[in-house]
C-alpha cells in the first residue's frame, strides 16, 4: 500500500501529477478542492457553507476540511493506497493527519510566485464536464470551447487576481510549518515544478523510488 501527500502552490500541477501517479500505481487520487467544488456545483448544504469562502480564495475551516477527508478515506476504496492533494493545509490539519494515517512520502512541488500567477491566470475549466485547460500549455482546439463536450470554458471562480494573491500569501505562510512537521516524521521530497509534466513526474518517481512511467 502506498500513501502519499502532495503539497504545492496554485498551478504547481498537484492535480496533474497526482492523476499520473494514481493511474499508473492504481491508487486513488483524492482532491479535497474537487470534493468541495462538487458540493458547490450540486448545491448541497456543505456547498452553501463553503461557496463564498472558496470564491474569496480563503480556506474552509479545519473542522469541515477534516471531516471531508475522514469521510472520503472512510470509504476504503483505496486498496492499493492514495495520493491526497489539497490536504493538509494548516498545522492543525497536519497534526490530525499524522495522528490518523501513516504516510509513505510527502511530495512538495516547488514553484516561484511569478510562475504561480502566470499559470493560475491561464487556467480554464469546462462549465459542463469539469475538464481543465490551460491557455499556455494545454489550449482547447476551438477557443473557449471544451474539446470533450463543447461546453463553455470559464476561469475558476477563485482564480481572480485578488483571490489568487490571498491564496498565495496564505500558502507561503502555512506551508513551511507543514513541511517542517512532516519533515520530522516523514519523507519529504521537494521537486522543482517548473519543467514539463513528464519530467516532473519522472523526478517524483525517481525520488520516491517508484517504477518509471509506462
Ligand atoms: P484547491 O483546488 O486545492 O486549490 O482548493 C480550492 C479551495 O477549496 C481552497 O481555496 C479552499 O477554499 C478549499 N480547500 C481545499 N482544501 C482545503 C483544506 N485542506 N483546508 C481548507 N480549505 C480547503
Amino acid at each position: 500500500m502506498r500513501k502519499y501527500v502532495i503539497v504545492g502552490p496554485v498551478g504547481s500541477g498537484k492535480g496533474t501529477q497526482s492523476e499520473l501517479l494514481a493511474r499508473d500505481l492504481e491508487i486513488v487520487h483524492i482532491s479535497v478542492g474537487d470534493v468541495f467544488r462538487w458540493h458547490v456545483k450540486n448545491h448541497t448544504k456543505l456547498g452553501a457553507q463553503v461557496r463564498r469562502i472558496m470564491a474569496a480564495g480563503e480556506l474552509v475551516g479545519d473542522d469541515l476540511a477534516e471531516s471531508v477527508v475522514r469521510e472520503r478515506l472512510d470509504q476504503h476504496d483505496w486498496n492499493y493506497g492514495f495520493v491526497i492533494d489539497g490536504f493538509p493545509r494548516s498545522r492543525r490539519q497536519t497534526e490530525f493527519f499524522l495522528e490518523s494515517y501513516d504516510i509513505d512520502g510527502v511530495i512538495h512541488l516547488d514553484l516561484p510566485d511569478a510562475e504561480v500567477r502566470r499559470r493560475a491566470l491561464a487556467r480554464r475549466l469546462c462549465s459542463r464536464c469539469g475538464m481543465d485547460y490551460n491557455l499556455i500549455a494545454d489550449r482547447p482546439t476551438v477557443e473557449g470551447r471544451c474539446d470533450v463536450c463543447g461546453g463553455a470554458l470559464v476561469p475558476r471562480e477563485d482564480d481572480t487576481e485578488e483571490a489568487l494573491a490571498e491564496r498565495m500569501r496564505d500558502y507561503r505562510a502555512r506551508t513551511d510549518p507543514i513541511l517542517e512537521l512532516f519533515g520530522r516524521k516523514e519523507y519529504v521530497v521537494t521537486v522543482d515544478a517548473r519543467p514539463g509534466i513528464d519530467e516532473v513526474q519522472r523526478e517524483i518517481r525517481e525520488r520516491l523510488g517508484l517504477p518509471m512511467p509506462r
